[in-house]
């Protein structure tokens, strides 16, 4: 099962992806997580990749798509991926139908979670990780069963992103209107694309995924 999950900042992706790799057993590609491993790590990529970042804006799509192709090759991808943060513009879903024809693949479902930009502020500014698992949190809406504990790990430290400060979500918010909205009505016209509210709670919103999976 090949899938993308399309949305702003904060609508859910990540979210939503933890839990179609707990159910599925098939791995979720954040190209955003992807990128802050390199630039954690410091290689070549992660250099070039760190300012504009920092700045909330995007990385070259030479770049991502490069990244996602060599992600995709891996055996963990072999019976699928969740694609979360790609693509982020039209010419990254161009390059990335190409890469998946020339590997004989072909994307199964375009899921978009659809959320008012007044929420996705609160849900940015909230949100924090399991420093060990990844696994995420958020201040308000999902804390973890005792407090200061990771559920799924143990682990008792957890980070927030450098760019999940209120002055870089406006400008985050920008670059999805401009460069990604556009690809809502590029999957529809291919016949790939169905909605869910991503304004409901976290179970009911994963529910609706679900279903749209099931149809498929
Ligand atoms: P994205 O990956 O789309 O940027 P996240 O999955 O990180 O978004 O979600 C942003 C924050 O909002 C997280 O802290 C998450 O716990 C919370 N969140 C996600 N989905 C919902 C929801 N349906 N209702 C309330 N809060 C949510
Ligand atoms: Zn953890």
């Amino acid at each position: 099962m090949r899938l993308i999950l399309l949305g702003p900042p904060g609508a859910g992706k990540g979210t939503q992806a933890q839990r179609l790799v707990e159910k599925h057993g098939i791995p979720q590609l954040s190209t955003g997580d992807m990128l802050r491993r390199a630039v954690a790590e410091g290689t070549d990529v992660g250099k070039r990749a760190k300012a504009v970042m920092e700045a909330g804006d995007l990385v070259s799509d030479e770049i991502v798509n490069q990244i996602v192709s060599d992600r995709i090759d891996a055996p963990d991808c072999a019976d699928g991926f969740i694609l979360d943060g790609y693509p982020r513009t039209l010419f990254q879903a161009d390059a990335l139908e190409r890469m998946l024809s020339d590997k004989g693949l072909e994307l199964d479902a375009v899921i978009e979670l659809k959320v008012d930009d007044e929420v996705l502020v609160d849900r940015i500014a909230g949100r924090y990780t399991c420093a060990n698992c990844g696994a995420g949190y958020h201040d308000e809406n999902l804390k973890p069963a005792v407090e200061g504990v990771c559920d799924k790990c143990g682990a008792t430290e957890f980070k927030r992103r450098a760019d999940d400060r209120p002055e870089t979500v406006k400008a985050r918010l920008w670059a999805y209107y401009k460069d990604t909205a556009p690809l809502i009505g590029y999957y529809h016209a291919k016949g790939k694309l169905s909605g869910v509210d991503g304004m409901a709670e976290i179970d009911t919103v994963t529910g609706e995924i679900e279903a749209i999976l099931d149809r498929l």
